[in-house]
């Protein structure tokens, strides 16, 4: 049966992350925060809303990110401000905003959070979704870019995500791809009218987004078409052979794609996707992508800062996960006791009681808004509670709650300067029999 319609739902393509769900992202999150710091990567975090300007100059006002897909807003000062779709020109912009260039370089930054993007919502690709990402900037060396891959590479690992592998390619800089470009549309009109609508307005405006187009009359044209390795510039090729080699010293798998190109107008030389090895032929589904974007920061703050990143999305990797049946366990804390009260007396008791449990570091769980005791002590079992602690009128006088054993129905008065303690040992005690 179809659900009615409420009235106010999530907006299209975006979620509520439920508990379980909230599971897979502190995984997630508590990994990639935990190997940021072990590889000097540096925590920040940047405003949701940004200058519309900002990607508009960076992301490139041909990409489909600034022509389709960026929700724009006006506030009432009549500012135009845009919900980031992407990360990097965020850490850019706060690079030079906060002074960074006087950093020790390179400065290596890690960030993770929401990104908003209008896009036709699908299996994997939402309008809110969030991502893991890095970033170096100050560094020319292939191996700056190299690091993001193997630190994607460990994090996935540790996920326990096993099956993926790195597609590479160099798309040149400014001084080879110019080149490409003209051999490149040269081929594309030769063969304009067995390609999609979309590439054939590509060619006009971004004639390298055509290689990477999903369209099987497409990728047949491409495929015999020239390919840009062919084309680099000596300074490109040979930082293209040496990021090739550090990932063949660390033993991660990769394949040349030459038709790799991404969907943003700053790459220059290295372009990666990390894509789980079933998806391969399909190519939807890459989990982490990035490069090297060597001119972008100039676009931003006028210094010419080189620069390389990649951004992991977390709602792909979760998807993987589940695939794969790899579960995550939650670090939940399962509370062994249970406070039952009875009466306006106690319940103020309960809550001073609580907090004491909570600074001892004992978690305890209980129903505040329940009045019958026969009700909590129902709860209690439910929740397979090792202890139950009872306190009415009487213990509250008698400064003496009950101590019940749920196991055994054994119960006790025990003094309430010591209860904490008494409960303490029950615990420790259970512990080592359960150990025996
Ligand atoms: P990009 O920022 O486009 O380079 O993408 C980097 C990664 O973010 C991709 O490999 C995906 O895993 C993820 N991603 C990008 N767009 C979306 C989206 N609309 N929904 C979910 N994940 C996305």
């Amino acid at each position: 049966m179809k659900k009615p319609r409420l009235k106010f739902q999530t907006p299209t393509g975006m979620r509520d992350i439920l508990p379980e769900e909230e599971a897979y992202y502190e995984r997630v999150y508590s990994i990639a925060d935990q190997y940021a710091d072990f590889y000097g990567f540096k925590k920040i975090e940047t405003p949701i809303l940004e200058d519309y300007e900002l990607f508009v100059k960076s992301t490139g006002p041909t990409t489909d990110i600034v022509e389709k897909q960026m929700y724009l807003l006006k506030t009432k000062g009549g500012e135009y401000l845009a919900l980031r779709p992407e990360f990097t020109p965020s850490l850019a912009r706060s690079y030079f905003e906060n002074g960074m260039v006087a950093w020790p370089h390179p400065v290596k930054l890690y960030t993770r959070g929401p990104l908003f993007r209008y896009e036709r919502p699908q299996a994997g690709r939402y309008r809110q979704f969030h991502q893991i990402n890095f970033e170096t900037f100050g560094s020319k060396k292939p191996i700056a870019e190299v690091e993001i891959i193997w630190l994607f590479v460990k994090i996935l690992e540790k996920l326990g995500i096993k099956n993926i592998v790195v597609e590479i390619n160099s798309i040149g800089d400014s001084q080879c791809r110019p080149y490409y470009k003209k051999v490149l549309t040269r081929y594309l009109k030769r063969n304009e009218t067995a390609l999609c609508a979309t590439c054939r307005k590509r060619l006009k405006r971004n004639p390298l987004r055509v290689l990477d187009c999903k369209e099987v009359r497409c990728q047949k044209i491409v495929k015999q078409g020239p390919q840009i390795v062919d084309y680099l510039c000596e300074e490109c090729h040979d930082h293209f052979e040496k990021v090739l080699e550090y990932l063949e010293a660390l033993g991660i798998p990769y394949i040349l794609n030459p038709y790799l190109v991404r969907g943003l107008d700053y790459y220059t030389k290295t372009v990666f996707e990390i894509i789980p090895q079933k998806d391969q032929e399909t190519r939807q589904s890459a989990l982490v992508g990035g490069g090297r974007y060597d001119g972008l920061l100039k676009l931003i703050g006028k210094q010419d800062i080189p620069a390389c990143g990649g951004a992991g999305g977390v709602e792909r990797i979760i998807d993987f996960l589940k695939e794969e049946n790899i579960s995550v366990k939650r670090k939940e804390s399962t509370p062994e006791i249970f406070i039952a009260q009875l009466g306006d007396e106690a319940k103020i008791e309960s809550l001073k009681l609580i907090e004491e449990f909570q600074k001892a570091k004992i978690p305890v769980t209980f129903q505040l808004s329940r009045d019958s005791l026969t009700n909590q002590l129902k709860i209690a079992n439910r929740k397979k509670v090792k202890y139950v602690i009872i306190i009415g009128k009487e213990e509250v006088l008698k400064k003496a709650p009950i101590l019940r054993n749920m196991e055994t129905g054994d119960q006790k008065s025990v003094p309430r300067n010591r209860l904490i303690k008494e409960v303490k040992n029950a615990l420790k005690k259970e512990k080592r029999t359960r150990l025996k």
